[in-house]
């Protein structure tokens, strides 16, 4: 299909953007930074009748703290994700793994909201926004819902969005002073590529390396991102030796439930969880004894 056999609308607030997704009847799908939207036309995946262009709402590129919780609107970018001393601060999960998005340009362009509404088992910022406890606020003309993050996907490319929704607010939890945050991936180039397996950890300390609790989500390794319950059950109330996160990286290894695609084996993604995990852990020890 030509660009110029397309129908593309660009509303100029979200009250217009929720009129037109509201009466139009035919097929149709939002497109933001376009970095996903663009690939997936190209390979005839996504050719919806209309594309409705969201780039110009500029109330939705924001992040600010509200009552002790982030707000991230849709339109917020990787780079501004990065670039945020907020998040740094309070978030840093968040922040290093929009770093892991494809290389500059794609963080430039590419949008947090694009990467939840594409749905990926394989997006990035998804792991890190599970142990953020994140809410997707999702609005239409006439009604507004908050969907808990472990409750949004319901498959790989699927989501609980109706056709007359788009997102409009992420809200995450901040990271307490004792807790500490790392995201880890394996691509398989250095830059520019989708997860074989990525890992987002949370783990809240005590003194020494003792762990009062944590959590984690893999990402890659199920038709959604997945929390490691049985990990996490392992970190409460240890310190965290080395015996221990060998054990615990065993236990990831029969936690997660990957397949083969044109990527990876499901049995080296298996692997790969475990030793990610463990390196995590590994590197948040150093980290927190270094603080
Ligand atoms: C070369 C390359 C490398 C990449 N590397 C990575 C990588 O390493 N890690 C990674 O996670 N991703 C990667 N991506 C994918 C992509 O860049 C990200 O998913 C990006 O965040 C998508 O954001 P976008 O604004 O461009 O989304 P778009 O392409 O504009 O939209 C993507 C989907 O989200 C929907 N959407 C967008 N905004 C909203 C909204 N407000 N409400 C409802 N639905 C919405 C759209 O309708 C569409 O279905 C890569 C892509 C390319 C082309």
């Amino acid at each position: 299909m030509l660009v110029s056999e397309m129908d593309i609308i660009s509303p100029q607030t979200v009250k217009d953007c929720l009129y037109i997704l509201s009466k139009n009847k035919t097929a149709h799908r939002l497109i933001a930074g376009g970095t996903d939207a663009v690939v997936r036309m190209k390979e005839g995946k996504w050719l919806p009748a209309t594309w409705i262009n969201i780039k110009g709402l500029k109330e939705l590129r924001y992040i600010k703290e509200i009552n002790g919780a982030i707000h991230i609107g849709p339109l917020t970018t990787h780079t501004d994700i990065i670039q945020s001393s907020l998040l740094q601060k309070k978030a840093n999960v968040l922040v290093e793994a929009a770093c892991e998005v494809g290389a500059v340009q794609m963080q430039n362009m590419g949008t947090i909201g694009g990467n939840i509404g594409t749905a990926s088992p394989a997006g990035d910022t998804i792991p890190a926004l599970y142990v953020l406890d994140a809410a997707i606020e999702l609005q239409s003309l006439s009604s507004k819902r908050l969907i808990p993050i472990n409750q949004f996907f319901t498959g790989p490319g699927r989501t609980v969005m109706k056709q007359n929704e788009m997102i409009t607010n992420i809200i995450i939890q901040q990271q307490a002073e004792n807790e500490i945050g790392i995201f880890q991936k394996l691509g398989p180039r250095k830059a520019q590529s989708i997860s074989i397996v990525n890992v987002a950890i949370i783990l809240s300390m005590a003194k020494d390396r003792e762990c009062l609790g944590g959590k984690i989500a893999f990402g890659s390794v199920a038709p959604t991102i997945i929390r490691a319950k049985k990990c996490e059950a392992l970190l409460s109330l240890h310190p965290l030796t080395e015996d221990i996160i060998e054990n615990i990286a065993k236990v990831a290894w029969k936690e997660v439930m990957p397949i083969t695609d044109g990527r990876a084996t499901a049995e080296y993604r298996r692997d790969m969880a475990s030793a990610l995990l463990a390196r995590g852990l590994y590197r948040l020890m150093r980290r927190w004894e270094s603080k």
